[in-house]
């Protein structure tokens, strides 16, 4: 690659989180999500290796990631959490999340014209105030199990701020899908699977497990507690026993000697106080590398930390080497991940541009060229 970010994604890490997942689980089905491309990680290379390790159900937000994954081979169950289209859930067995009744209608519909039976999931709200059936929920699945052609097999529901110190409004969540799930087992509704723990919820509060678990960013190796500003962090780290699946470089193309008082970069934000030897990195907020990071972040170069100097450009960013040593035209710069003692990870960017972990992987990974170690 001459050009932007590569990806280096450990599918062994991937593989060592699920199993710490399947810990904490406690012999629950994980139904592992990999939408928005396995949060910028590959949606195919990793639902493969999700499947080879046996996970019981892999989670995309939306119907044409679905069909990604069935064309490149995936046979594992796919629920689809968003917008299922009804031809293609068919066509390429899927399962739907339902989260009003229009949605059910077309299913069923499409299931009678097809003459079979869908398995789905139901999705109500007990306070993310996203998707899902709210005030009537129990006469609306009531009214959902009578639409022929359709099998209510789960029931799930998502946490606004599990990953808060303070529970008390996870616990009301808790709260209102046990007492959905005593309302429906008395109208004799009893599907298989309540799920409504995501990544946050399965290190912070295991009475939120019910009969599955659903957790992304755990599996990539991050958490949302030890996720920057407004998120109070629980005490301790939690979250040591995950490992990072990606590691982001790019390459050094330039580099530069540059008198005291250059400036560096659009709108010269940066200007050199001493004799500065300036490298010229081939990556820029076009690969996903936020402008948020000009002046504003560090990077690896031959195991020392250096700073980002001037304005992030499109394609190119600008670093201040004058620290380093033996430095050289093609060198690899680590963005996240690790090099000698040093590391990086993607909280500390998250933090840097102040967003979460979850934005970093899939703003720099989604485009980045992938290698699959
Ligand atoms: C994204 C998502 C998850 C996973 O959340 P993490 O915080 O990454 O564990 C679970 N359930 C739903 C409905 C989601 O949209």
């Amino acid at each position: 690659m001459d050009r932007g970010i590569t990806a280096e994604i450990s599918l062994e890490a991937l593989s060592q989180n699920l199993a710490e997942i399947r810990k904490l689980a406690g012999g629950r089905a994980v139904i592992a999500v990999v939408k928005a491309d396995a949060y910028g990680h590959g949606a195919v290379e990793v639902s493969r290796r999700l499947e080879r390790e046996g996970v019981e159900f892999l989670a995309t937000a939306f119907t044409s990631e679905a069909r990604e994954l069935r064309e490149a081979g995936i046979n594992s169950p796919i629920i689809v959490l968003f917008d299922p289209d009804p031809g293609d859930i068919f066509s390429y067995d899927l399962i739907p999340v339902i989260s009003d009744n229009k949605t059910a209608s077309h299913l069923s519909s499409e299931a009678l014209r097809r003459g079979r039976e869908l398995i789905v999931h139901i999705k109500v709200d007990t306070g993310m105030g996203r998707m899902g059936l709210k005030d009537n929920a129990v006469e609306d699945i009531i009214d959902i199990a009578r639409f022929p052609g359709l099998l209510i097999d789960g029931v799930m529901s998502h946490f606004s701020e599990a990953d808060l110190a303070d529970h008390s409004f996870a616990v009301r969540q808790i709260e209102s899908l046990r007492s959905l799930r005593q309302a429906l087992k008395q109208k004799g509704i009893r599907p298989r699977l309540y799920h409504i723990a995501n990544s946050a919820a399965i290190i912070n509060l295991p009475e939120a497990c019910f009969d599955a678990v659903r957790p992304g960013i755990m599996l990539y190796g991050y958490s949302s507690l030890q996720s920057g500003a407004e998120v109070v962090s629980v005490a301790g780290n939690h979250v040591s026993f995950l490992r990072p699946v990606m590691s982001l470089k790019a390459r050094l193309i330039r580099l530069r000697r540059l008198c005291s008082g250059t400036p560096v970069s659009y709108g010269r934000t940066f200007v050199t106080k001493r004799d500065s030897l300036i490298g010229v990195m081939a990556a820029g907020y076009a690969d996903g590398f936020s402008r948020c990071f000009s002046n504003n972040a560090e990077v690896l170069v031959r195991g020392r930390r250096v700073p980002v100097a001037g304005r992030v450009c499109m394609d190119l960013t600008m670093l201040d080497l004058t620290d380093v040593e033996d430095v050289a035209e093609g060198d690899d710069v680590v963005i996240v991940g690790r090099q000698g003692s040093e590391s990086i990870d993607a909280c500390e960017c998250a933090l840097r541009a102040d967003t979460i972990p979850y934005e970093i992987l899939t703003s720099l990974g989604r485009p980045a060229h992938k290698v699959y170690i």
